[in-house]
């Protein structure tokens, strides 16, 4: 009798999940709903969804469905309606503003769908400036910047300005950026969509195989059926509600 209810327990933990088993979650999404205003309806509803670390997910739906709402909320950028984020066992609604902002320098990490590289910088400049504003010497950034630009394949690149890159090369950039204080949890929206499908595959598979060295979690978004194919899971949002494909 007690093996049975604690049986179903799980089972109803696992059903809340998605199915899955998880052992060690980074981030919970914990019933998310996100109403901009209240003349409109409610942009996500009940939204739940946890993350191993180490897990990658891709996140799919529509122009409009919500993606951005709900990579904004786990990023710590915007708060949710109802519902809490917990990150590495901590209630999020329950921290002060700075704690908030202290978690989303160290941990977390965002690439856009437009790469925001500041023009005046050269590309190593770009990924060391997210260190020195945490405060690492400037050695130490500059070591750190040029591995991960050597990772995204950059290696020629150092001393280029964003005008003398690619679109494909400013998104690897980025991206090093994004990595460049080493977060746990990396939230991409729509990072190639600004590409050519040809581009676009192969700035993603560095950034998977990246992810994947350094056992990074990741929330993606993307409109690509067959990018989001690279990622461990896949979810699609549709009416404000959080499906597993
Ligand atoms: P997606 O990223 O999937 O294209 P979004 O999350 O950007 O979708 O938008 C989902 C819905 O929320 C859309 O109807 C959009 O108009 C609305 N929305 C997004 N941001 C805001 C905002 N700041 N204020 C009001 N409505 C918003
Ligand atoms: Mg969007």
């Amino acid at each position: 009798m007690r093996e049975n209810s604690k049986k179903k327990a799980e089972n109803l933990k696992k059903s809340e999940q998605g199915g899955k088993n998880l052992k060690n979650p980074l981030i919970n999404l914990e019933k998310i709903s996100k109403q901009y205003n209240l003349a409109d309806g409610f942009v996500l509803k009940d939204v739940s969804l946890s993350l191993e670390e180490s897990e990658f997910v891709a996140l799919l739906g529509p122009s409009g469905s919500g993606k951005s709402t709900l990579l904004h909320i786990a990023g710590l950028l915007d708060t949710p309606s109802e519902g809490d984020i917990v990150f590495r066992g901590k209630s999020v609604g329950k921290m002060s503003d700075d704690a908030k902002t202290s978690l989303r320098l160290n941990e977390i990490g965002f690439v856009y769908q437009y790469h925001h590289l500041l023009q005046e910088f050269t590309a190593l400049e770009n990924v060391m400036l997210p260190q020195l504003i945490c405060g690492i010497s400037k050695k130490i950034a500059e070591e750190k910047a040029k591995n991960l630009l050597v990772s995204m394949n950059l290696s020629e690149k150092f001393a280029s300005y964003p005008s003398e890159l690619s679109g494909g090369q400013k998104q690897r950039v980025a991206i090093a950026r994004a990595l460049a204080n080493d977060p746990s949890l990396l939230l991409a929206d729509e990072p190639t969509g600004n590409l050519d499908p040809e581009t676009a595959l192969l700035v993603f598979e560095d950034l998977v195989d990246i992810m994947q060295k350094r056992k990074m979690s990741a929330i993606i978004a993307t409109h690509n059926l067959e990018l989001a194919k690279k990622m461990q899971h896949k979810y699609f949002i549709f009416e404000g509600s959080l499906l597993e494909k």
